[in-house]
């Protein structure tokens, strides 16, 4: 389990990171869980929460509606009661337990998007919950630090939301793939504009690095070469 420490005194850890990362985010002991990762991670992640002394939520932030970020939501939501903070354009698809539509960006995944892609998005339901909280462009997250927000960050999905952690680290879903060596382009997209629109918006928020739904940490030289490119 990796930890990472901003200046102004938030823990950012990576809780699960099999099959997709869920972080947990302490501000002087206010909790918050971003995503809630793949169905099949359920009792590992209850079990790490319960090892991390974690018997209290201030929210679940899901960064986006698919599967392996929403997985366990109704089930944190269940054992905590917490605030749940979905972007507006994703709350109906959370509360129904549908995934959110995209077309692979790589030739590889557009064939498997071709040839199983959608029908894997509806077979994989999601873990359906009620959002309490349906953010817009941004949203302030209440008794943590004056630099921690929600952004829209679109382009992975049309909802897709990022959390700003005192302006200093970025846990950003699917809108940057860290599981990839050669890109962090995401594999599937509802719109190849918003991605490099939404990468500008991160880079703009002064953030020092990134942390991806998938895989490892990202550099901001990286996001940089790539819009360059
Ligand atoms: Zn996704
Ligand atoms: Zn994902």
């Amino acid at each position: 389990m990796r930890s990472w420490y901003t200046k102004k005194g938030s823990i950012v850890t990576r809780v699960i990171s099999n099959k997709g990362n869920v972080f947990l985010v302490d501000y002087r002991g206010k909790k918050i869980l971003v995503d809630s990762g793949h169905k099949s991670m359920n009792s590992i992640l209850l079990k790490t929460l319960k090892d991390l002394q974690v018997d209290k939520l201030d929210g679940l932030v899901l960064t986006h509606a698919h599967y392996d970020h929403t997985g366990n939501a109704n089930t944190i939501f269940n054992r905590y009661g917490c605030d749940v903070f979905v972007h507006k354009n994703e709350v109906n698809l959370i509360a129904r337990g549908i995934n959110a539509k995209g077309k692979g960006t790589t030739p590889a995944m557009r064939l498997m998007m071709f040839l199983y892609g959608a029908l894997h998005l509806k077979k994989m339901q999601l873990d359906p919950v009620n959002p309490s909280i349906h953010v817009d462009n941004i949203y302030k997250i209440k008794n943590f630090g004056p630099n921690t927000y929600l952004m829209h960050t679109p382009g992975h999905s049309d909802g897709s939301l990022s959390f700003i952690v005192d302006g200093e680290i970025a846990i950003v879903g699917d809108i940057l793939f860290g599981a990839s060596k050669t890109s962090v382009f995401p594999i599937l997209a509802s719109d190849l504009a918003m991605v490099k629109w939404s990468w500008k918006k991160l880079l703009n928020s002064g953030c020092s690095f990134f942390l991806p739904g998938h895989g490892d940490l990202i550099e901001r030289s990286k996001i940089q070469k790539e819009l360059q490119g």
